[in-house]
């Protein structure tokens, strides 16, 4: 498809907490990742180039920065807007920061729906170019009934009717000019921008939605999700991994992806974090991958004095390539010094930042050799570690 005249616009600025947990859904997760990472994945998976303007609730910027750093997509998105006290505001505000990136099809999508197919991506884009404006529609399965008072009232022909799912396509500068005079005109009681284009005049075409596009919004949508999620993830695999380096001159250690200053330095080629070594290694275990030395040479000058972060963000790119999840990773670093106790809540989370998964699912924990042999003499550092990893069931069947 082509994107290079679109963007997207995410409305991620609702309060949402009918769904439980006590923050907005956006920000739930399922099976890992949040559904607002899990919503720009979606989007990017259909269009890599396409930009995305995301509006957010003030209130919920250390949310939002903590989803984004964590799902990767960071170099597509705009700085978020704040919304307004209705949906209808937040996406006028969202349209006008939209409209300064000279895009002229916006594809306006609730933060929500994180299972829109990229199919379905493409075929909103292609009617919203088209056609002007085009929603995704869904029949009504269900019969209607009118209802008052605890009683049925009279029955309600379903077939004029249907129910609207998210993204909605439109030209940029007409739906930002329905907003801006329904706005003006003090109209706030939309219920989304396919009522406010046809308000403003606009012909809205209709597409066939995708049932499996829903909108998250009560504690049960969100355990299906999960258990959909999951299920398709049956095949769990565990790896194990271990390192040594040997201290040597120097101030400072790389030790858990961050710098820990000490009386010595520890020897490698790269920038010697034995703990980030263990881990790649336990990752790629888990995906029978080979080994950290089969992927990055140590006699490759390319690699030395590398940060290890590359080693292991790669580890993950392999598992995210096999359409896996890393469930959890468990690493043990052993030495006598440094202390690990006051780094270990600033390696988890520097981990989990490299891994892109949450803190909850980095253990990081550290023991001695009670002075016996070489991590006893302070000679060096060992780290040993374990990965769970689960992969989509019956891709090798
Ligand atoms: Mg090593």
């Amino acid at each position: 498809m082509d994107c290079s005249n679109l963007i997207f616009l995410v409305v991620a600025a609702g309060r949402g907490q009918r769904a439980g947990a006590g923050i907005p859904k956006q920000y739930r997760r399922i099976a890992g990742k949040t559904v607002l990472g899990r919503t720009f994945r979606a989007l990017l998976d259909a269009c890599p180039e396409a930009p995305i303007q995301t509006v957010i609730h003030p209130d919920d910027r250390a949310l939002y920065d903590a989803a984004v750093s964590e799902s990767g997509v960071a170099g597509s998105l705009l700085p978020p807007v704040p919304g307004g006290d209705t949906r209808q505001a937040s996406v006028l505000a969202g349209l006008e920061s939209a409209s300064c990136s000279n895009k002229n099809i916006v594809l306006i999508h609730d933060a929500a729906r994180c299972f829109a197919s990229t199919d379905l991506i493409a075929r909103i884009a292609g009617s919203a170019a088209t056609f002007g404006a085009a929603v995704p529609v869904l029949p009504v399965t269900d019969a209607l009934k009118n209802i008052s008072g605890g009683k049925v009232r009279g029955d309600v022909d379903r077939a004029e009717l249907a129910s609207v799912q998210t993204p909605q396509g439109f030209l940029l500068a007409s739906i930002l000019e329905a907003h801006r005079k329904a706005a003006e005109a003090g109209r706030t009681d939309f219920h989304d921008d396919a009522a406010v284009a046809l308000w403003a005049g606009m012909p809205v075409h209709t597409i066939i939605g995708d049932p499996a596009n829903i909108k998250l919004t009560t504690p049960e949508d969100f355990t299906l999700a999960e258990l959909r999620q999951l299920a398709g993830l049956a095949d769990i695999r565990t790896g194990t991994g271990f390192d040594v380096h040997a201290f040597g001159p120097g101030d400072r250690v790389w030790l858990g992806g961050i710098e820990i200053v000490h009386d010595q330095g520890l020897t490698g080629h790269s920038d010697a974090d034995v703990a980030l070594h263990a881990l790649t290694d336990a990752l790629l275990g888990a995906i029978g991958a080979g080994d950290i030395g089969a992927h990055f040479p140590p006699n490759d000058p390319k690699w030395r004095g590398a940060a290890s972060d590359i080693f292991l963000r790669e580890a993950a790119r392999l598992v995210a390539g096999r359409r896996g999840m890393i469930a959890h990773v468990d690493l043990t670093i052993i030495c006598e010094a440094p202390k690990i106790g006051p780094h270990r809540e600033a390696m988890r989370k520097r981990i989990a930042e490299i891994l892109e998964i949450s803190e909850d699912r980095v253990s990081l924990k550290a023991t001695t050799t009670e002075k016996l042999g070489f991590t006893g003499r302070r000679e060096g550092i060992a780290a040993q570690a374990a990965a769970t990893v689960r992969l989509p069931a019956g891709d090798d069947l």
